[in-house]
């Protein structure tokens, strides 16, 4: 049993690849991936990507992997990097694509955490430090390949796929979060997991096989993996994929007219908007324009609406879920609210002292159920039974309403997460990599209120008297953890707040800020 806290282990038809191996099957010749990096375009129609992706799998196998091991992919993004997830789920192995960006010792704990058979890294002057720093205690044999001319290393003839039968309980998929106070953790998601949210997103968002999605997120997080891959290719629809958001590429490609679908958090939303200035931008030609992982500002969403002429479907969901609510595609949006339950997805919005559910207009914590649920946290038996209550319902963490319409809207997080630019920081992670730094004494992490990022991670630090800049730390921090997480300021304090049990209360610091600004 690979997941601690396996879900009903009900087998759902069809399966994650089986459903690639249709899609295939009834259009070899459409357009499936075009994966635009800085100098080269690569190009798969979707019987080239089910060849690649068969193919890789027996590359997988020769170098040793079997059902159940954990295969590690650190690449840019790339049609060779979507291949290797696509081959490990589709042999079942355990794909666990990984940031590039990762400094070497938050791979390795993630390498050691997760005992991976494998892990693939690029064949780049940019990696050898990387590489070259890991401990030999990592378990994993490392093979860097280079991304782009990888087609010539597979062999002629492929795996078949199509012929691989898993259990729905069965984990397929590893992606990396974290607690506010411990480590990350790996959430394990099923093939039965990932099968509902890609059916959820094929009937909520009307996806079709005409449609062109623009793909500016990144392929080792949930929102640009599951929600905006997975869809796309559940349906057969075409692809085109950048290799990382620029503004002013994607204002010009979503103006060609040739895209109709586009998935965003909102600090893209602003770039965007920043990057038309006056200019006149329409995009009403576009079916779908989504936004997810972090608040739409109302001030956005009729930004938007009024420059581009799209009314923005906001949506929620997070790693351990997926998907679980959206604004309907032809309903009303209303700004601010996150919508409905997908079909399939149970929620309820619970006090969370007494853990009874609460009616239309209260605060509480949002509870889900279904088969989008994740199986648990990678060997974590306590923190999966901490993660869910009596009756299956996982426990998002998040504190909002549900209106008596059904419809739902996040107030705010009862941990102290700080999503930056969409992407998740977690402050105990930045306090121990501040920690490091000889000059620091004390350190506390929370994030504030950016037009830019949605909230910036900020640090105060207490030192020990020497002398020391922003600069040193901010760079200091950059060695250990990747740029998003890195602090976009640090404040110099004589002390930090704290409570009579000596917990730091980071919502004076909070306060001190706004005040201050
Ligand atoms: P992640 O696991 O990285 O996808 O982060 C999930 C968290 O992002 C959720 O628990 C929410 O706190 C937050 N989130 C996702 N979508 C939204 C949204 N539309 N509005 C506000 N917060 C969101």
């Amino acid at each position: 049993m690979l997941s601690p806290h396996p879900s009903s282990g009900a087998r759902i038809e069809p399966l994650f690849m089986e459903r690639l191996y249709e899609t295939c099957g009834a259009q070899p010749n459409n357009l499936a991936l075009e994966f635009c990096g800085d100098r080269t375009t690569e190009v798969a129609t979707y019987a080239d990507l089910l060849s690649r992706t068969a193919r890789t799998a027996v590359w997988l196998a020769r170098q040793g992997v079997v059902t159940g091991d954990r295969v590690a992919v650190c690449l840019p993004k790339s049609l060779t990097g979507l291949q290797l997830h696509l081959a490990a789920c589709g042999m079942g192995a355990v794909s666990m694509p990984l940031n590039p960006s990762y400094s070497s010792a938050e791979l390795e704990y993630l390498l050691l955490d997760s005992e991976a058979k494998l892990l693939v890294g690029p064949e780049a002057p940019s990696w050898d430090e990387t590489a070259a720093k890991l401990s030999p205690a990592v378990p994993a044999t490392v093979t860097r390949i280079d991304p782009g001319n990888f087609a010539a290393e597979l062999p002629e003839t492929g795996m078949d796929l199509a012929g691989k039968r898993f259990p729905g309980d069965q984990t397929a998929l590893i992606l990396y979060t974290s607690g506010t106070t411990g480590s990350p953790k790996g959430a394990c998601m099923t093939h039965a997991s990932l099968t509902a949210n890609m059916n959820m997103l094929g009937e909520a968002w009307g996806w079709r096989n005409d449609d062109v999605l623009l793909h500016v997120l990144p392929l080792f997080h949930v929102h640009g993996l599951l929600v905006a891959m997975h869809g796309a290719l559940h349906a057969g629809a075409a692809c085109i994929m950048c290799s990382k958001f620029d503004a002013n590429v994607t204002r010009d490609e979503l103006r060609k007219g040739e895209c109709t679908v586009f998935m965003g958090v909102p600090t893209i939303y602003r770039r965007l908007l920043a990057a038309t200035g006056s200019q006149d931008c329409d995009l009403r030609h576009m079916r779908l324009m989504t936004s997810g992982s972090d608040r739409l500002p109302v001030d956005a969403f009729e930004a938007i609406s009024d420059r581009f002429g799209v009314r923005v479907v906001e949506r929620y969901g997070m790693t351990e879920t997926g998907i679980m609510t959206s604004n309907p595609l032809d309903g009303e949006q209303i700004p601010g609210q996150v919508g409905f339950p997908l079909p399939g997805v149970e929620m309820r919005v619970v006090d969370p002292n007494t853990g009874s559910s609460l009616p239309a207009g209260k605060v509480g914590e949002f509870q889900t159920r279904g088969e989008h649920v994740f199986a648990g946290y990678w060997r974590d038996a306590e923190k999966t039974k901490r993660s869910f209550a009596p009756g299956g319902w996982f426990r998002t963490g998040d504190l909002g309403i549900r209106d008596s319409s059904g419809r739902y809207e996040i107030k705010g997080r009862s941990s102290d997460l700080i999503i930056s630019g969409g992407f998740n920081v977690y402050p105990s992670e930045v306090e121990r990599a501040m920690a490091e730094h000889p000059r620091v004494a004390q350190c506390a992490v929370v994030g504030l209120p950016d037009p830019e990022w949605g909230e910036a991670v900020t640090a105060f630090v207490v030192t020990d008297g020497g002398h020391v800049t922003e600069a040193l730390l901010r760079q200091h921090c950059r060695q250990r953890l990747a740029g998003y997480k890195t602090p976009k300021r640090v404040e110099f304090v004589d002390r930090l707040p704290r409570n009579a049990m000596g917990k730091v209360q980071k919502s004076r610091l909070r306060a001190a800020c706004a005040t201050k600004d």
